[in-house]
């Protein structure tokens, strides 16, 4: 029978090791961490080989004191914690006394240390475990760690270490975090001699993240400031169109620590959801501060994950201050032309311009919309209150709601079939309640004679472009709006709003409209008949593969039932199963607006257009569809007289 032995101290010290000291970033997250707890100012970290061979870091923080110096390399030993009641009130990065006594057993460590109040300081090794001598060290006051051939003594660990070149970009990663939560500090970061990063304590957390993620994204910053109780949220997102294919620049902070949280990630996109294409990522720099006992920072051997007292208050905090704070931002994509495209000679006087005219991708770059001192294009939906609908109108039966007279509808407005009444922030107006524009007198249209025959849109409306685009001038310039992309967002909001209040309406068919559908797709829509049930449509089964539909939402009556209820289908078989079911509404919501939506193509007449833009105004989100594609892009006055060079 085996015996149970006591491991010897060394062993346990390996092994604890293994848990905090995985690769060169772990050991300069442990020293970095150290000197901010120390209290210094100035960080200077050194790298040779990816940290393979060399980490010195030096700092100017309190220092060590002699005497504490092999304490500093025992494990469980700490100045950051008296007793165990600290553990829940932790202020500083570092409490366990652990790092030290895991460094020290598997590298050569020096540590030298001046307290700042005294004239000389010491230094002691570690090497394996081993503790040298304390003796006299006269550098300069504050700390300097300097650590040797990581893993010289578990050879098994070496061998799990990258390429040079992988290390050190997770030694950068770790610094950006850390920079990045202590912007009062200066960082400067030198591999193999040369400098990779200096970053001054002057440089703020929006110069930080222009320095480690490029110019664009640092102009494309909105910051943010809110909170809840005693939680504060505060940080930077990015716009949407700075998007990005994977979610590592989305970075979360708890009291000035670094971690990672799936379900905050989960959060802010849900904050971009309908600003950003599927599978793509937003841009946010998110810092929460919390009093020490609404978190346990003690769930994790190098703290990357936390545990809050109220998780589900953390989640809704962060997504709905994210999302109220892109509401507030104005979101209208503009047009550029690139200088390069725009010199003289650049198109148009080459001998093959065919090949030599740049791809529209290429000519048109989107810019960052101008924020906060640009007023918004039209009206917020704060700002208008529709007028009152008479209750006379209010029947269930009636016809419809919808943009009246759309394609499909007759060209008269419709009475508005909703019950129960929309909210203040949600128009059901048709055309004919708008207050008609002034006509403009004929002569006080500029060079109208000049223009010839060109139809001039009066102020108010716009001129429809191959059936797809609306042009509108605006006092900022010229909007060319997607007809098919607004209305969706149009539908969608109203959609959503409505099934939120619980107030859809919906149309039953006098006879269920029988849907054929191979065997499986049947079985998965049945599957969903509750949450479909939830958007209006009423479904049951008739056997054999064939499915009844019974009722669809009222306002998306433009297209049959069966077309809608195709679309939806085709999204449950094809698309992969969504997490939640609010993101499956969600997508399928966005789906059904998008197959009742006006297509491009579709000639609307100027009631039509008027009515379209005047549903704009009360857009959320009037600036992308639901799937993220911008509704509109704005050729800027400015640009307009540039291009034509009057400026
Ligand atoms: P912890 O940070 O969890 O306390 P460490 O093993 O990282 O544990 O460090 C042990 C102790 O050594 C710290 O509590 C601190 O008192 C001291 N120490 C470590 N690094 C520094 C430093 N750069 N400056 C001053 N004191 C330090
Ligand atoms: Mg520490």
């Amino acid at each position: 029978m085996p015996r149970i032995l006591q491991l010897p101290h060394h062993v346990v010290t390996k092994i604890a090791a293994g848990e905090v000291i995985e690769r060169p970033a772990s050991v300069v997250k442990e020293l970095v961490e150290n000197a901010i707890d120390a209290g210094a100012t100035r960080i200077d970290i050194e790298l040779e080989q990816g940290g393979i061979e060399r980490i010195c870091v030096v700092d100017d923080g309190c220092g060590i004191a002699a005497e504490d110096l092999p304490l500093a390399f025992s494990s469980h030993a700490t100045s950051k914690l008296a007793s165990a009641d600290d553990l829940f009130r932790i202020s500083t990065m570092g409490f366990r006394g652990e790092a030290l006594a895991s460094i020290g057993s598997v590298a050569r460590v020096l540590l030298q240390s001046c307290p700042l109040d005294q004239a000389h300081g010491a230094e002691i090794s570690c090497e394996g475990g081993t503790l040298g001598e304390i003796r006299p060290w006269n550098g300069a006051p504050g700390t300097r760690m300097d650590v040797r051939h990581l893993f010289f003594n578990v050879p098994v660990r070496k061998k799990f270490l990258k390429s040079i070149a992988t290390e050190l970009g997770h030694t950068c990663e770790m610094i950006t975090r850390l920079a990045l939560a202590h912007p009062g500090r200066h960082f400067h970061l030198r591999h193999n001699g040369k400098l990779v990063y200096d970053i001054p304590a002057t440089a703020g957390v929006p110069e930080r993240i222009g320095l480690f993620f490029g110019g664009d994204i640092r102009e494309a910053l909105y910051p943010l400031d809110t909170g809840h109780a005693d939680i504060r949220l505060v940080g930077y997102i990015a716009d949407p169109r700075c998007d990005r294919g994977n979610a590592k620049l989305q970075y979360l902070f708890l009291n000035g620590r670094w971690f990672r949280d799936r379900s905050l990630g989960h959060a802010l996109q849900e904050a971009y959801r309908g600003l950003l294409m599927t599978g793509r990522y937003a841009i946010g720099f998110l810092d929460l501060t919390m009093p020490p006992e609404l978190v346990d920072v003690n769930v994790h051997p190098t703290k990357a994950e936390v545990r809050f007292r109220d998780a589900s208050l953390v989640y809704s905090l962060v997504r709905s201050s994210v999302k109220s704070r892109l509401l507030q931002a104005n979101l209208i994509p503009r047009l550029e032309v690139p200088a390069s495209a725009s010199a003289p000679g650049a198109i148009g006087e080459t001998a093959s311009p065919r090949s030599e005219v740049p791809e529209p991708q290429t000519l048109f770059t989107m810019q960052a919309p101008r924020r906060e001192s640009t007023p918004s294009l039209l009206p917020s939906a704060v700002m208008i209150q529709p007028p009152e609908r008479p209750a006379a109108s209010r029947s269930q039966y009636e016809l419809p709601q919808a943009p009246p007279s759309m394609p499909t509808q007759p060209a008269h407005p419709q009475p508005v079939a909703e019950t129960p009444v929309p909210g203040p922030s949600e128009p059901v107006m048709p055309p004919a309640d708008l207050p008609t524009p002034e006509p403009v007198p004929e002569d006080s249209r500029p060079d109208a004679a000049d223009l010839g025959e060109l139809p001039i849109p009066t102020p108010g409306t716009a001129l429809q472009v191959h059936d797809a685009y609306l042009v509108l001038e605006t006092p900022e310039g010229m909007l060319v709006i997607d007809q098919h992309a607004l209305h969706e967002r149009i539908l969608y909001e109203q959609l959503r709003r409505r099934i939120r209040d619980g107030k859809l309406e919906v149309q039953r068919l006098l006879i269920p409209e029988p849907v054929e559908l191979p065997a499986e797709h049947a079985a998965l829509v049945l599957e969903f008949a509750p949450a479909l049930a939830d958007l209006g449509l009423e479904v049951s089964d008739f056997g054999g593969g064939t499915i009844l539909l019974s009722s669809y939402p009222t306002l998306l009556s433009r297209r049959p039932p069966h077309e809608i209820f195709a679309s939806v289908v085709d999204h449950l078989v094809t698309q992969d199963r969504a997490p939640t079911k609010e993101a499956l509404l969600d997508h399928l919501l966005a789906t059904m607006a998008c197959k009742a939506a006006v297509k491009a193509g579709d000639r609307l007449n100027p009631e039509e257009i008027a009515y379209l833009l005047h549903l704009r105004a009360f857009a959320e989100d009037s600036h992308h569809c639901p799937h993220g594609r911008p509704t509109s892009l704005l050729f800027s006055r400015q640009e307009l007289d540039r291009q034509f060079r009057r400026i």
